[in-house]
């Protein structure tokens, strides 16, 4: 068995298989979930399980073959009451089935993953910066939290595991511009337990800057579409946090953006407004994700999959056949990247 300790603290049982063929992958390790769940199985170490391979990276175990049990079956398996990472008391949050170490503050693997989250793609995409990066800067002591990469200088880490003046200079520079990162995408890095990137979204189209954020009441935060009781108390419980208040007065000095830009808040035009907008294919002029963004800022909505209600099809090169012939058949009007420019300049 080990136990895994994610970035919001939450411990994650995981068994240590004898490893098998699963369809046309070995399977080596399978999730446990909760302690509920490791009770309900009455799971001893050596037993023969079931394991189901479902949407996860991880599978899972489903069951028990207690016929199978031997004189040589090994202990009973029990949740842990310690973090396996730092020995602090786990804790259970009320209707919630999941552990968690609550020194969110100095437990290792939870302030790695919370810097590996605000460097990520979608966050603040800093790029030259990987997990490897940020496991060996955590580990020399250069960084303990996310407003310290600010800190960080060629010279401080050109000399680290063979790093060089190139890539030192690749990372200052990821960082640097990191500051540029619209307010949506900081909210999101923050990393505040259940926000993710659609809620944002929705928090910074509601508050101009960070303080007002900060300042919300419960009421403000639940009137926000899309947040509800359990991610308000989540939000309060961030900005009452001291340390999580030090932390992002520091990203403000650093030059975070902690606004809503007075273009941003011109750019955003209701042309697109009350439109279900596809996009598929492969783009020349922007990414996706760009057009993505394009699409929400001009108020349209981008969805999955075609249907009846799909407005039209933003299409690149090398469009799916079967999405194609789908268009075709409800008869949707497809648009290539320069008629979505035009439609939106
Ligand atoms: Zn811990």
């Amino acid at each position: 068995m080990t136990f895994q300790v994610g970035r919001t603290g939450a411990v994650t049982p995981v068994a240590n298989l004898e490893p098998v063929q699963l369809s046309g992958t070995v399977v080596k390790r399978a999730s446990l979930h909760n302690a509920d769940i490791i009770e309900n199985l009455d799971l001893y170490i050596g037993d023969m399980v079931y394991v189901e391979k479902g949407g996860e990276i991880i599978p899972k175990i489903t069951g028990v073959d207690t016929a199978l049990r031997s004189f040589m079956i090994g202990e009973k398996v029990k949740f842990i009451n310690q973090c396996p990472e730092c020995g602090s008391t786990l804790i259970r949050y009320e209707g919630e089935a999941a552990h968690y170490c609550p020194n969110d503050s100095a437990c290792p693997p939870q302030i790695k993953g919370k810097i590996e989250h605000f460097i990520s793609r979608k966050a603040m995409n800093i790029d030259g910066l990987g997990p490897e990066t940020v496991d060996s800067f955590y580990s020399l002591g250069l960084i303990q939290n996310t407003a310290d990469l600010y800190q960080l200088t060629i010279e401080k880490i050109k000399d680290l595991d063979g790093k060089g003046e190139k890539s030192a200079e690749n990372i200052i520079n990821g960082i640097e511009q990191s500051k540029k990162v619209p307010f949506e995408r900081v909210i999101f890095a923050l990393g505040i337990r259940f926000v993710g990137e659609t809620v944002a979204k929705k928090i910074a189209k509601s508050f101009t800057n960070i303080d007002e954020l900060i300042n919300a009441s419960k009421e403000e935060l639940i009137n926000i579409d899309e947040i509800g009781e359990k991610i308000a108390q989540s939000i309060l419980n961030f900005f009452s946090n001291e340390t999580n208040r030090t932390l992002i007065q520091r990203l403000k000095d650093a030059g975070l953006t902690m606004q809503r830009s007075e273009e941003e808040r011109a750019d955003y035009t209701d042309k697109l407004s009350g439109l279900s907008i596809v996009i598929s294919g492969t783009f020349t002029h922007y990414s996706r994700d760009e057009y993505k963004a394009m699409i929400e800022k001009n108020g349209g909505k981008n969805v999955g999959s075609i249907s009846a209600k799909t407005s039209f099809i933003l299409a690149g090169e090398n469009m799916g056949p079967s999405k194609l012939d789908k268009a075709n058949k409800l008869g949707i009007k497809i648009i290539n990247e320069e008629e979505f420019l035009k439609l939106i300049s």
